[in-house]
């Protein structure tokens, strides 16, 4: 699979670099003690810090540091044990006191890599550039009134984590991939809740174009883009642009844009700043922040099993494919999910019920799999069904389908509906013998094609109600049939 664009003087490579802002999950803000939930009335989780009330002065919250190490370590990353907060000064109204506490030249976390799972099996590894910690902004809202705009604080102070990829990327599929993992690994830590819609992740994207093996292209930023599906979208157009441009005898600006979904295009929305705009100096309020070796090593020993290492183990300890693997270890919800109905049954056939039936089901019903009407402990006790032999396969199926909709318990489903294997040879006999008599033209054909035990199979099972042991059921029809 080629990544390269097509254009009018031949081929084009896009060059992508990703910047994510990723909210700390914390329960405080950076600096500040006030609450952070989500969906408050406006201006309730304010303190005089976050609003820059004169002479206040702003404390670290070690929980936001406890946090960005984490994803650090998570991002196989380098820990810096001594980093500085400075000031990044610009003017606009969600922002109170006329800058945001950043980092700069020295991050809490340094270079790092995410692995990606390509579609074909194959892996790509994407460098991190770094990690810094940063204040968020408060929000101006627009509509609330018709000639006024307020400003709500709540998010004012929240801490960020600002993720920095290296220009590593090659397309807006690999670009979707990146950003799926990075909040797949965020979610394993349980550091960002990777929540879109809430704005908990949010992404800058980077695009320049170039033909291959040219040097960099000039890249323009997409700013605040704030899904999957916009972040591919927007690198597609823009790229598309950039070549456009480029092809007509034009010069890309560098430039920061904002992506229009509605109207499928990217528009300029102010000359690109340089850091120098921004007067960076320490925070003369803020001590730099330094990190005890032992406390770090010690967070790194407390780290969950990632998908990677998941991944890995799935496919060794219990003969998992890649691809199943990969998928069942993408959300760590149905990671836990799969694990519990996996926990000493047959991993290939706790792999198949929750990608096939129950994937099926949630998507039906536009379910994640938290909300799953099927708990684990219910799809592990149907499959024990099929194990012991109480019900065939098939029949499990219909039992699924029933405990999607109405929650049921398999074990009450099969004895409320008298769904349970026939293995008494006597009755499966008396059902072989009347499909043999009612059919004797396929009788006689078997001699010189025994597919037509497929047929009878399927007669038996009919009359059955499908309850029939599938494997008596043929063994008994190749006796009767061939001898
Ligand atoms: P700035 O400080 O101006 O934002 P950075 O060096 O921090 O610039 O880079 C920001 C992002 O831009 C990074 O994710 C980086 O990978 C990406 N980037 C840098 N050069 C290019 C390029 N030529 N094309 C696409 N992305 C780029
Ligand atoms: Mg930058």
């Amino acid at each position: 699979m080629s990544d390269l664009i097509e254009g009018r003087t031949g081929q084009w490579e896009v060059v992508i670099g990703l910047e994510v802002h990723a909210q700390v999950t914390a329960k405080a803000k950076l600096f500040s003690g006030a609450a952070t939930a989500f969906g408050a009335e406006p201006n309730s989780q304010v303190s005089t810090v976050d609003a820059a009330f004169p002479g206040m002065l702003p404390v670290i919250n070690r929980r936001c540091v406890e946090q960005a190490v984490k994803t650090g370590l998570g991002l196989n990353a380098q820990i810096n044990l001594f980093s500085v907060f400075d000031r990044k000064n610009y003017f606009y109204p969600d922002l109170p006191a006329g800058y945001q506490i950043s980092q700069y030249q020295q991050p809490v976390v340094g270079r790092g890599v995410v692995i990606l799972d390509m579609p074909d099996g194959s892996t790509r590894e994407i460098g991190i550039t770094r990690l810094h910690l940063e204040q968020d902004a408060g929000k101006s809202l627009h509509d609330q009134n018709p000639t006024q705009t307020y400003v709500d604080l709540n998010r004012a102070g929240i801490g960020l984590m600002e993720i920095v990829s290296e220009p590593d990327l090659r397309s807006a599929e690999e670009a979707g991939i990146y950003l799926r993992k990075l909040r797949s690994i965020l979610r394993y830590l349980g550091t960002c809740d990777g929540n879109m819609e809430e704005g908990s992740l949010r992404c800058d994207c980077n695009v320049s174009v170039r033909k291959p093996g040219a040097p960099f292209g000039t890249r323009c930023e997409l700013k605040n883009l704030n899904s999957v599906r916009f972040v591919m979208q927007a690198i597609d157009i823009e790229a598309r642009r950039q070549i456009d441009l480029i092809e007509e005898g034009g010069t890309v600006q560098q430039q920061t844009r904002l992506f229009d979904p509605n109207r499928g295009e990217t528009r300029p929305m102010r000359s690109k700043e340089n850091d120098h705009d921004y007067r960076y100096f320490p925070d003369p309020d803020l001590l730099p922040l330094t990190l005890d070796k032992e406390w770090v090593e010690r967070l790194r020993a407390e780290l969950p099993e990632l998908p990677d290492a998941k991944k890995t183990r799935f496919i060794r300890d219990l003969g998992l494919s890649p691809e199943d693997a990969g998928v069942l270890v993408a959300e760590r919800a149905t990671a836990e999910y799969f694990q519990q109905v996996a926990s000493g049954r047959d991993a290939k056939a706790a792999a198949n019920w929750v990608m096939g039936d129950l994937f099926g089901a949630l998507n039906k019903k536009g379910l994640g799999i938290e909300e799953s009407p099927v708990p684990a402990e219910r799809l592990g006790a149907l499959i024990d069904l099929i194990t012991d032999k109480t019900i065939s396969g098939r029949i499990a199926k219909d039992v699924f389908a029933e405990m999607a909709e109405t929650g049921a318990a398999p074990g009450d489903i099969v004895a409320a509906k008298g769904l349970h294997q026939v293995s008494d040879t006597g009755a499966i006999e008396a059902a072989v013998d009347a499909a043999l008599a009612a059919n004797p033209a396929q009788v006689a054909q078997y001699a010189t094609s025994p597919k037509v035990l497929g047929f009878f199979v399927g007669q038996v099972m009919k009359a059955t109600g499908g309850k029939a042991n599938p494997a008596l059921v043929n063994q008994l029809l190749k006796q009767k049939l061939g001898g």
